[in-house]
């Protein structure tokens, strides 16, 4: 769903961000991106196109699970389910998003290909929230 993406300094030096695996997954990992222009931390924007038109949201965390299990020719199928907090830029809105990619891998590491799941939900943090507290008191967490 989001497709555009930048890495943002204080300043408001922006710098496209290119793959958004690597973005998100460097944040997850703590993987700093200087800025080119003043060498100052950046974060990451994030453009949703929402119904209502393109929302600017700063992301806030990132986090990601590898599940993986083996398919055909000793390949192995990674699956990473990414949760994305992200801030709306303009009134403070906070989001959960949650993208995920899977990855084939050869035997010896190197990647057959990387496949983006193109149906990520994006819902407010409120309900977001709500929907965990139910499955908790239904002991489900
Ligand atoms: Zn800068």
């Amino acid at each position: 769903m989001a497709t555009d993406r930048y890495y943002v300094c204080e300043k408001g030096h922006k710098i496209w961000a290119g793959n958004l695996f690597d973005c998100l997954s460097d944040q997850a990992n703590d993987k700093k991106h200087p800025c080119d222009s003043c060498s100052i931390p950046t974060h990451i924007e994030l453009v949703f196109d929402f119904a209502d038109g393109p929302c600017l949201c700063k992301v806030l965390a990132s986090f990601y699970e590898i599940i993986d299990w083996p398919i055909e020719d000793g390949k192995t199928r990674e699956f990473y389910p990414f949760l994305i907090v992200a801030e709306n830029v303009e009134n403070g809105e906070q989001y959960v998003w949650s993208p995920y990619w899977h990855i084939d891998r050869h035997p010896n590491g190197t990647i057959e290909k990387r496949k983006y799941g193109q149906y990520a939900t994006v819902v407010n943090i409120d309900s977001y929230s709500r929907l965990l507290e139910k499955a908790k008191e239904s002991g489900y967490l």
